[in-house]
């Protein structure tokens, strides 16, 4: 084993190897989505960087165990409850729901846990009561929990932010706010508001409220992966101050160091803009689906940038996406068409070099751009075996095996021997859905679509026509 997978930890701002404090098994904390609304093609780049992260550690041999949070309590979801009239549970049930559909529909490989706040209260009361013991944590005027970071004293290794500079940016924003010793002090129980929060509270010593989001994390990591964790993954807006409270709870109540390495992934622009409604640039996967795109370009377009690389995400983006994928299907056709052949020993060298050279672009901090270059390079090298005759059937196959064996990273090629044990049935909702969209009835379409991913397929919109893949586990 000569390569090793390498990744650039935020908090010590260098390249540290990924060995797992435990056996063989890397266990990943990474912060799933509020589930008030359906997520952003933003937070896809972010959830598909981190699928690609856990397929990269199973493709050096170690394996994983990933842990994805819901967060189905905080100001967002509460408010829609409420704004509705509903209970939180049926605010969030269909965006929970949402959320998975999207995920199997980009080929994102499920997480081993998706736990959800509600579930968790009663270990987040447990930190909350060791924090208060302890005496880093008091209770405010306004009757809520906070964290007194003055007594948490590595607070702001992680974003690298002075505790003096923190201080004053916080007193200059919350200058008004004094329920708390310290403005930058961070809420770890929000005490019941009647007029905020309803009639959503929960029940706890410190008299009923409901737990801060950051708490949240802290405990799901802990209560289901221990004090001490292998990675913990996320978007780079949440590296502070989430990350750096998450480190403080779960270090001043444990003792222990609380994550090895911190990976952050940089943020998605749309046309060079930040991403938001008023300027209409805002996309769902839904608003992809409905122009066209199918999940695996979304996947391709969201994963061909490096995570710690802005991704400007345009529609000539998505064509060129689309056009990669097509050359990249057209091969594979090519490959499986070779049934005769001499071989002249050229295709194994070709072979060996593109995945000496994958390998290592991965395990260079998941270098996504050199390991897609080695691809495409051996894709040209072996076109033009096949355009001069030089290739055997049997080289075929091992091009065809090597690419099965890659693309359980990158989880975007399409192997055609997967539509021949497609059922009758799914056969017919695809035509069901191709008939909807013709006569633009998109909530048919929409509905041939889920059924389609209830069964386990996603659809992927091809020049040819559409087509079925199935959803890897
Ligand atoms: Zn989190």
């Amino acid at each position: 084993m000569t390569t090793r997978l390498k990744l650039f930890n935020t908090e010590s701002r260098s390249l540290e190897e990924v060995i797992p404090l435990n056996g063989n098994t890397v266990r990943i904390y990474t912060c799933g989505p509020t589930v008030y609304n359906f997520a952003h093609i933003g937070n896809f780049r972010t959830y598909i960087f981190e699928d690609v992260l856990c397929r990269t550690i199973k493709f050096f041999g170690m394996e994983v165990r990933q842990v994805m949070n819901l967060t189905d309590i905080d100001d967002k979801t509460l408010h829609g409850a409420i704004e509705k009239g509903i209970s939180l549970e049926a605010f969030t049930k269909p965006y929970k729901e949402a959320f998975f559909q999207d995920i199997a529909a980009l080929g994102i490989e499920k997480a081993e846990t998706y736990p959800e706040a509600t579930a968790f209260i009663p270990s987040m009361m447990q930190l909350i009561e060791e924090l208060l013991s302890k005496g880093i944590a008091y209770q405010g005027a306004d009757g809520s929990i906070y964290f007194a970071i003055s007594r948490f004293p590595s607070y702001g290794r992680l974003s690298h932010l002075q505790l003096d500079e923190l201080k004053t940016g916080a007193s200059q924003r919350m200058a008004d706010e004094y329920d708390k010793e310290n403005a930058a002090d961070f809420v770890l129980w929000k005490a019941y508001d009647p007029v905020r929060d309803g009639n959503i509270f929960w029940e706890s010593p410190f008299g009923p409220g409901r737990p801060g989001w950051h708490i949240e994390c802290s405990a799901m990591a802990m209560s289901i992966l221990g004090e001490s964790i292998d990675i913990h993954a996320g978007g780079i807006d949440n590296m502070f101050p989430h990350h750096e409270n998450e480190i403080a709870q779960s270090e001043a109540c444990s003792g222990h160091h609380f994550v090895r390495i911190w990976v952050h992934s940089e943020h998605l622009l749309v046309d060079h803009k930040k991403m938001s409604k008023s300027l209409g640039n805002f996309y769902t996967l839904r608003d992809l689906f409905n122009r066209g795109y199918s999940g695996r370009q979304v996947r391709f377009m969201l994963l061909s940038t490096h995570y710690r690389t802005q991704l400007n995400f345009t529609f000539q983006g998505m064509q060129a996406a689309g056009a990669s994928l097509e050359r990249l299907d057209d091969f594979i056709d090519r490959l499986g068409r070779i049934k005769d052949g001499a071989s002249q020993g050229k295709a194994a060298p070709c072979l060996d070099i593109a995945y000496t050279q994958f390998r290592a672009a991965l395990g260079d901090d998941l270098n996504i751009s050199l390991a897609l270059a080695a691809l495409f390079d051996l894709v040209r090298s072996i076109n033009v075996l096949i355009d001069q005759k030089q290739i055997s059937a049997a080289e075929a196959e091992q091009t065809l095996e090597f690419l099965k064996t890659i693309d359980q990273v990158l989880g975007v090629l399409f192997f055609g021997k997967e539509q021949e044990d497609i059922s009758i049935e799914c056969q017919e909702l695809l035509q069901r859905r191709e008939d909807a969209r013709m006569h633009k009835e998109w909530q048919l379409a929409d509905e041939c679509r889920d059924l389609l991913q209830s069964r386990g397929y996603f659809i992927e919109d091809t020049p040819s026509g559409a087509r079925l893949k199935k959803i890897k586990k």
